[in-house]
């Protein structure tokens, strides 16, 4: 049976909550994760999948958006806990999911730093550590934009570049649902530009967000903010 589960999960930061919505794609054949989570919260997740009574061990995927910590930063506890389970990235991002080539996240934090107003020096450093904590995995399989995939009925991959080089999102061909990553992100139940200061190409980030609008999608699941029916 073809399923599309939306791993609502809580994370707790100190003082501070954060909600993260990764998708599981089921068939009777795959379970893909997409995305899963940050560094140290592996288990999160896992427990977010156990609440749906879905079980990380038939996981046969994990399909990461892009290299940001919060969407690949469990991914080595994943690989360490489930060797067998495929990575999947965009061929332009794999070479930073891989640890091949310098994050380019970490390079942006590193070159804000100097500009940074002194009280928020402290801050960012903490921010460049907390990238350099991220552990790298390499990628098993690497797609591009028009790939298709028999996942869950049929899956396709969407190219949506500006966040980063090589960031993808999926599109669930028989139910239109777009699983978005951070191409798009729910404000007031609106689909923006996530955090568009940090997009390393605001303006494909804006041509990326156009497409996926345009896409025909009945269904948006937006890793920040959720779930919005169109
Ligand atoms: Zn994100």
């Amino acid at each position: 049976m073809n399923r599309i589960i939306v791993l609502t999960t809580t994370l707790t930061f100190g003082e501070n909550k954060e909600i993260i919505h990764p998708v599981v794609l089921m068939d009777d054949k795959n379970m893909v994760l997409i995305d899963c989570g940050y560094t140290g919260f592996f288990s999160a997740i896992k427990q977010a999948m156990e609440e749906k009574n879905l079980n990380c061990a038939d996981l046969t995927h994990v399909l990461i958006t892009h290299q940001d910590h919060d969407h690949m930063g469990g991914l080595w506890e994943l690989k360490q806990e489930y060797p067998r389970v495929q990575v999947v990235a965009g061929k332009e991002e794999s070479p930073y999911i891989s640890g091949e080539l310098k994050s380019l996240r970490l390079e942006q934090a590193e070159e804000m730093q100097s500009e940074l107003p002194e009280d928020q020096k402290q801050f960012g450093l903490a921010f460049c550590n907390l990238l350099k904590s991220v552990r790298t995995v390499p990628v098993d399989l690497e797609v591009c934009d028009g790939d298709v995939f028999d996942w869950c009925g049929g899956c396709t991959i969407v190219g949506t570049p500006g966040h980063t080089p090589g960031h993808i999102s999926v599109f669930v061909n028989e139910e239109k649902v777009m699983i978005t990553g951070d191409a798009a992100a729910l404000d007031h139940g609106e689909p923006i530009v996530a955090n568009p200061q940090y997009a390393l190409n605001l303006t494909e980030a804006e041509v990326s967000l156009e497409k996926i609008k345009a896409y025909g999608a009945k269904e948006m699941i937006c890793y920040h903010g959720g779930v919005l029916i169109l």
